[in-house]
């Protein structure tokens, strides 16, 4: 049935081989101060890639350290930006030059399809520092006509150390997005990689200090949560925590970050995305989106539309058709042309992804195809769809993270708006429609940081991008991603002559 079911028995070895294991401090590799390191698995096998330096409190206070001064003595902050922009774009240059090398890299070890990772993320990582270059110089602040005879300039100055904590699902993506924008503004970070998926980040870091950053200004430390995440949320000397994640996770560095320094802190969480298919629409064209919208990267996308309403009138053939294209889904060893599917990222994903399906069966859903594991090893699960979900259903109101679809049905647009709102998250929706007065409602009344309208997951470095309610705090990408990094300083002098 899995037309790849073999590639997933007789992995192929990786292209690539494993140069940077150890934490990046002051523009040096260096070993974790207790000495200790732990493994990041092959998901295709769940067997060693290689040993990763273990980073944890006493590491995150070296790091925090460099980036001070990095940031206090300079040259980073005091640099041109336009000097900052080149180092960007050399950058970017170099990401090209190293993109099959890196996306072997992320391949290995993440479980993604390498053909996703060469020709879709990490182009999107060099296309992001790209965008960011361009903003380094124009950046800039305001002269306030206030009342009264006074002189007044409003500066937008680096907020200081950026402390950075980022998930496995895109381990490189998530890098770009962090560090992109708090480069450009002058900032210096230390970054915390997900622990599931360390290698791209020293990669990466190392082709910065190749492009010519300064030693100390970005800092990457590996290890868990509970220990280098959680020392790098509560330090005192960090000035701003970005963190993307789980809503769980991010409520624990928000409290952290309270209790330790008030830092301010933006957070990109989870979602349980509604795509929203009318009777209007091309049955085809919606179940190929609706496919792509929920098992792209394995289902692993904090804004996967893993909540697909169909409307009653087209709701059967829809399933049907669904169940057709899941079963042509072709899974197998990401390393393998045309391979669509990988593994998931760990056996704890893949036990939990495992356990919601078996809740979906128990709480009454139809399973129409899947529901099992793919191979007999590794981390692989066959694409999963369940028909008849009710909102209430666990498989309809938590996040999954898997390659399981729960397709739900609705009677009129009313209806939709509402049970579609009826989620803590916010994060994103799809709307599938060729009816303009219909997107148009849909567009406005959703209550989610991004609407796809007959598209998903179309990413842009210029997009803003982040949840409303429990999906997080603030935006990445775009614009709005700069002020996260900005402090706004008002300066107010006498004027002597008010006439001039
Ligand atoms: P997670 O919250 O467990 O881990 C994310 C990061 O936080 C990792 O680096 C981890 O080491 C760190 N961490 C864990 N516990 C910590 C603690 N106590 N203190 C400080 N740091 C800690 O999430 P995950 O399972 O790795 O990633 C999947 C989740 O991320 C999903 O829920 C997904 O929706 C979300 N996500 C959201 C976005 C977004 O942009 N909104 C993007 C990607 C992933």
């Amino acid at each position: 049935r899995f037309s790849t079911a073999a590639a997933i028995e007789d992995p192929l070895a990786p292209p690539v081989k494993v140069n940077y294991t150890q934490l990046l401090i002051d523009g040096k590799f260096v070993d974790s101060a207790s000495g200790k390191t732990f493994p990041t698995l092959d998901p295709r096998t769940g067997e060693v890639i290689a040993h990763v330096q273990e980073g944890d409190a006493e590491d995150i206070n070296r790091a925090v350290r460099a980036a001070r001064k990095a940031f206090d003595e300079g040259p980073w902050p005091r640099m041109t930006a336009y000097e900052r922009s080149r180092i960007l774009l050399r950058f970017a240059d170099l990401l090209d030059k190293h993109n099959d090398e890196l996306a072997a890299l992320e391949t290995w070890d993440n479980g993604k399809p390498y053909e996703q990772a060469a020709n879709i993320e990490i182009p999107m990582c060099s296309r992001l520092m790209r965008y960011y270059a361009g903003w380094a110089d124009k950046i800039h602040g305001l002269i306030v006509p206030a009342d009264g005879p006074h002189h007044v300039q409003v500066l937008h100055e680096p907020i200081g150390v950026a402390g950075q904590i980022i998930p496995w699902n895109f381990p490189l993506l998530m890098f770009a997005w962090k560090v992109g924008p708090a480069l450009a503004t002058g900032n210096t970070i230390v970054l915390k990689s997900a622990e599931q998926t360390p290698l791209t980040a020293f990669f990466a870091a190392k082709l910065l200090h190749e492009a010519g950053l300064p030693d100390g200004v970005l800092n990457v430390v590996s290890g868990y949560g509970p220990t280098a995440g959680a020392a790098l949320a509560s330090h005192m000397d960090v000035d701003k925590l970005a963190f993307t994640g789980s809503t769980d996770t991010g409520m624990i560095v928000q409290e952290l970050a309270a209790r330790s320094n008030l830092k301010p802190v933006t957070l990109e969480l989870g979602g349980k995305s509604p795509f929203i298919i009318m009777d209007d629409a091309d049955v085809d064209q919606a179940v190929e989106l609706a496919h792509f919208a929920l098992f792209f990267n394995q289902g692993q996308c904090c804004c996967a539309g893993s909540r697909t309403f169909v409307h009653e009138s087209v709701y059967d053939e829809f399933v049907e058709k669904a169940k057709a294209r899941a079963l042509k889904r072709v899974v197998g060893d990401p390393f393998k042309k045309g391979v669509e599917q990988g593994p998931q990222i760990d056996d704890e994903q893949f036990n939990k992804v495992l356990r919601y399906i078996r809740s979906g069966v128990d709480s009454g859903a139809t399973l129409v195809t899947g529901g099992d594991r793919a191979g007999s090893k590794g981390f692989y699960i066959q694409p999963t769809i369940f028909s008849d979900v009710k909102d209430n259903m666990a498989i309809a109101q938590d996040e999954i993270f898997g390659p399981v679809q729960s397709i739900l049905k609705f009677k009129d647009l009313n209806e939709v708006i509402q049970r579609a709102n009826a989620s803590k998250y916010g994060l994103a929706a799809g709307v599938f429609t060729n009816n303009i007065d219909t997107a148009n409602t849909l567009m406005r009344a959703l209550r989610v940081g991004t609407v796809w309208i007959n598209c998903f997951d179309t990413f842009d470095a210029a997009i803003p991008f982040g949840g409303y309610k429990m999906s997080g705090v603030g935006r990445e990408k775009g614009i709005d991603s700069l002020k996260n990094y900005l402090q706004v300083k008002a300066v107010v002098s006498p004027l002597k002559n008010a006439a001039w």
